[in-house]
């Protein structure tokens, strides 16, 4: 055993890992039109051009003019997110600033849901740029969002198969969803250190 490394088990993932099911929807969603550069195969392209009426056999969460929020079919935990841009872009020098600006207020905004929504103590949240990186769709970049709350990498293996059910990430489409509807501040802007007095009179 390696001192300092947590080890979160995710054992329902090792389909996946082996090339058994790489994340087609259960029920596959045509959409009317593909955004320009659109991968038809790239499940974020095939979300970012569905209806939303389609949201939810998607797993879509979330959605800004640039942006989209996705449960992850293969969860590390529950609560597992992508946030991904609504473009096919592979390196991050491919996005603008205004893309680059809306993920990253997605993140703050979703992890503030899941504070919120599903008491999540702590995130782990990354990135993987490339195959060699271990990016599973290297050619769509996106986010993992992964909520940790205190104890979970003790109590996960007990409770493992209840999170492969489709019924749970539906659930979680469910919960997601109504939290973000009542909406959460994408940022608490703390403080200026140069001062914020507030409204001057
Ligand atoms: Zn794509």
């Amino acid at each position: 055993m390696t001192a300092g490394i947590d080890t979160l088990w995710a054992p329902w993932r090792l389909g996946y890992v082996q090339g058994q099911d790489r994340g087609t929807p259960p029920e596959p969603v045509e959409p009317a039109a593909w955004r320009a550069g659109a991968v038809h195969d790239c499940f974020l392209c095939r979300a970012a051009a569905a209806d939303p009426g389609d949201d939810r056999p998607l797993g879509v969460v979330a959605r800004t003019p640039l942006s989209l929020v996705v449960t992850n079919r293969f969860p590390y935990s529950n609560g597992h997110l992508l946030v991904a841009p609504l473009d096919h872009r592979a390196s991050l020098a491919d996005l603008c600033p205004e893309q680059l600006l809306d993920l990253q207020t997605c993140l703050v905004r979703w992890c503030g849901v899941m504070q919120e929504a599903m008491h999540a103590h702590g995130f782990n949240i990354g990135l993987n740029v490339g195959a060699v990186a271990g990016a599973g769709l290297p050619g769509h970049l996106h986010w993992h969002i992964v909520p940790r709350w205190p104890g979970d990498v003790n109590f996960m293996p007990t409770v493992a198969g209840a999170r492969v059910l489709p019924q749970s990430l539906d659930s979680l489409w469910e919960q997601l969803v109504a939290a973000g509807a009542v909406g959460t501040p994408p940022t608490t802007r703390p403080a200026s250190a140069h001062g914020d007095a507030g409204p001057s009179r």
